[in-house]
């Protein structure tokens, strides 16, 4: 069952000052395989659909604005053991605190670690944004909590035939 996505469009915030200014809203989900930097580590399987939804919303909070980035979903990574897809659950929050180009960041920023600052223009990148916040949430070496190396899975079919046979004879019997 292969299903064929539309190319992801580009979803840009015109003006991100008054987005957030405003409060303003946007939902969607993104297929990550559209990702060009994120393509490589994904592995397909385990039921997993590679699909991420994404929230924003634009918040004004203590005379700084913000846009609170949050992400849900679950994308396969390659093992690095058994090289099967494993799950990477998404369930992000983060503030991004919007600083005009060239400004400078503010002290208070750079004691407050609940939000990262970023300096934007026009047409905020949301899909940028989103792969941004993916590719810092993933693992350095993604592995399932117990499997085997695929040599390791031949290498013990082969010390055992009788336990494989016996497998097989268990096997029939729950027929
Ligand atoms: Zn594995």
């Amino acid at each position: 069952m292969s299903q064929q996505l539309p190319a992801s469009q580009d979803v840009l915030i015109a003006d991100p000052f008054d987005f957030a200014r405003r409060g303003g809203v946007i939902n969607g989900t993104v297929d990550a395989r559209s990702f060009e930097r994120l393509a490589d580590v994904l592995e397909e399987g385990a039921g997993l659909d590679q699909r991420v939804r994404y929230h924003l919303q634009g918040l004004r909070q203590d005379d700084k604005l913000f846009i609170v980035l949050q992400l849900e979903g679950a994308i396969g990574l390659g093992c690095q053991r058994c090289l099967q897809a494993v799950p990477h659950v998404l369930e992000s929050e983060n503030r991004l605190m919007l600083l005009a180009e060239g400004e400078a960041l503010p002290d208070e920023a750079l004691e407050d670690d609940s939000c990262d600052p970023i300096n934007v223009g026009h047409n905020f990148d949301v899909l940028a944004a989103v792969e941004d916040e993916i590719l810092l949430s993933l693992p350095i070496s993604p592995m399932h909590d117990s499997c085997e190396t695929p040599a390791a899975a031949v290498a013990k079919a082969k010390d055992s035939p009788f336990s494989v046979l016996a497998q097989l004879k268990s096997d029939k019997g729950n027929k």
